[in-house]
């Protein structure tokens, strides 16, 4: 991977605009909440866009599938020495029997599906030297987190 000072926020900005593409029917509500003046990260651009396009268009479809709409709020914050980007969802979470199963290749529980998305997702901010987790609130849907290295200032 080729690794440069990278800003999550437009990589964000990027999927958000694939995504708005995806739901132009109006039942998903994107509320895009990045943080202004976020530090860079050491990453390859195009790997980043790949996990968060990725995590989104699950959320995306795991909220389409219970045709009621839903909301995805895509955040990113600053931590200490770390930028993370939160992916929420008020879809209907995943099932508790499935959780150990999500980040295995090809496991899927769409008719479509390839079980890639997370396997690869999962890889890829390993690579990065970042984390990647979820949780399943009681009060419903699921938020997916992202949390990179801030890069070091370079002279
Ligand atoms: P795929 O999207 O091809 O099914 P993924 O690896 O991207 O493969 O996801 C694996 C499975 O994890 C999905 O099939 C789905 O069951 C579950 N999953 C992932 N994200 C969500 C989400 N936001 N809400 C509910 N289920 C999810
Ligand atoms: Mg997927």
């Amino acid at each position: 991977a080729k690794l440069r000072s990278t800003d999550v926020n437009a990589t964000l900005e990027k999927v958000l605009f694939l995504i708005r593409q995806q739901s132009r029917d109006g039942t998903l509500e994107l509320v895009p909440e990045l943080s202004p003046g976020l530090p860079a990260v050491l990453a390859d651009p195009s790997q980043l866009e790949q996990v968060f396009l990725n995590i989104c268009l699950n959320a995306c479809q795991a909220m389409i599938a219970t045709r009621r709409g839903g909301r995805l709020t895509v955040r990113s914050r600053a931590g200490d020495g770390t930028v993370s980007v939160e992916v929420e969802d008020t879809g209907p979470g995943i099932p508790a029997d499935l959780r150990a199963q999500i980040f295995k290749p090809f496991f899927t529980t769409k008719r479509e599906g390839n079980g890639l998305g997370l396997a690869i997702s999962a890889r890829i901010v390993a690579e990065h030297g970042g984390h990647i987790g979820y949780r399943c609130p009681p009060e419903g849907g699921t938020t997916f987190t992202v949390t990179l290295q801030q890069a070091r200032p370079q002279r």
